[in-house]
């Protein structure tokens, strides 16, 4: 019988009568995230899901490397599997649970047994894989309320399982099963954490990226594309929007005052994503802001933003520091791509002395000069998809 893997589901189970189409939105995830590694079998048992290899060619150290990034899981063990017997259950533990063994002082055992049938309690079944690892294993003594090591034997419908030492999955909740949001992606360090933390709680996301093209160039696109596909690992397959970002640029350099440059460019870049979210039934906007980082961050400037649009922002990196998002960055494997240093559309034209606290009627004021509605519709038009 094969290795298997278990991966525990996390809230979802506590989601009522919805657990079935969250359990069902897990598994097509899983799935999606093992294809290139093999053949393998995915199903959903009594909040478990059960990875299989099918064959030879699946990859199952790469699997459990690979299911540790699926948002909806909290714990995965790689367990054996045995027949539905006592002796065959602990001989199967005695063999591969050999080296936890020999390295813990204590351990205990705790079985489940969602097969009714089986002839032992959990209590009884404990008690005797207990006993044959204590005698196998001289050096390492049962302790049931401080162990170093917790054995863990499940007997379930299909057969029996043997795991210890369980590794934390990514938790939230499985992609898909919490609706869709646009995440404004830049090649910086915060937006790529901002979309996995926003996927983290079960959100598809459509990244949008502003280019402006020859004042940002062709690799700072390139940097974007590659910081999105390492976030399909979080995020399943998405559709990165370039939206063509020169032309209104270049219309506030020429039309507007300098130090509202940053707030007005901001204003069209949630416009356009809002727009953006009413064609794909997208119900929210992500950013990567946070609170007193830049001028265009303040309370103030966020306001002036927000103000034309009516689809909620969702920061959540708003109240962090630079060094906790350096380090998650570091965590998800986006940082070396995001120091890159390539110029992003939020450096061209960046005003010598921007305003920090400015009042709502001063932007729409200094706004008035463009023809804000034609160059929203021009840059939708323009619009690049690339399949991550
Ligand atoms: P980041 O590291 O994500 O670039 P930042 O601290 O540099 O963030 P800003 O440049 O002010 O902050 O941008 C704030 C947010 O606006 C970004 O986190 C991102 O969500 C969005 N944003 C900025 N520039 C772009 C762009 N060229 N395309 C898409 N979104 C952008
Ligand atoms: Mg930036």
């Amino acid at each position: 019988m094969n290795d298997i893997l278990l991966l525990k589901l996390g809230e979802i189970v506590l989601k009522g009568l919805n657990r079935r189409s969250f359990e069902a939105k897990l598994v097509g995830n899983v799935r999606r995230r093992l294809i290139g590694l093999g053949n393998f079998q995915v199903s959903c048992l009594q909040s478990t899901v059960y990875v299989e290899p099918l064959d030879e060619n699946a990859d199952m150290d790469a699997a459990f490397e690979a299911v540790q990034d699926v948002f909806g899981i909290v714990k995965i063990s790689r367990a054996s599997a045995c027949e539905k017997d006592k002796d065959a259950i602990a001989k199967l533990a005695i063999e591969c649970l050999r080296e936890d063994m020999l390295r813990a002082k204590s351990f205990k055992v705790e079985s489940k047994r969602s097969d009714k049938r089986f002839p032992m309690t959990s209590i009884q079944l404990s008690q005797y894989v207990g006993g044959e690892l204590a005698e196998a294993y001289p050096n390492c003594v049962v302790d049931v309320h401080n162990p170093e090591l917790t054995v863990n034997v499940e007997v379930r419908d299909l057969a029996a399982y043997v795991h210890a030492q369980p590794v934390d999955g990514a938790g939230g909740m499985p992609v898909g099963s919490n609706g869709i949001a646009v995440s404004l992606l830049s090649g910086g360090i915060d937006s790529p954490v901002s979309t996995y933390m926003i996927a983290k709680r079960g959100v598809r996301l459509i990244p949008v990226h502003f280019f402006s093209f020859p004042y940002t160039s062709q690799q700072a696109k390139e940097k974007v594309i590659e910081l999105g596909k390492i976030l399909t690992a979080y995020c399943g397959a998405m559709t990165l929007e370039v939206v063509p970002f020169t032309h209104i640029q270049e219309e506030i350099r020429d039309k507007c005052p300098e130090e509202y440059f940053t707030l007005i460019m901001r204003r069209f870049m949630m416009r356009i994503a809002q727009e953006i979210a009413n064609r794909t039934g997208a119900r929210a906007i992500v950013t990567g802001e946070n609170l007193g980082q830049v001028a265009s961050q303040t309370m103030e400037a966020m306001a002036s933003t927000q103000a034309v649009i009516s689809l909620p922002v969702l920061q959540p990196l708003v109240g962090m520091d630079k060094e906790e998002i350096v380090r998650f960055a570091r965590k998800i494997g986006t940082f070396e791509t995001s120091i890159l240093p390539y110029e992003d559309c939020c450096t061209v034209f960046t005003p010598r002395h921007p305003r920090t606290h400015p009042k709502l009627e001063e932007v729409e004021r200094a706004e008035a000069a463009l023809a804000v509605e034609e160059l929203v519709a021009e840059a939708l038009k323009g619009i690049e998809q690339i399949r991550l």
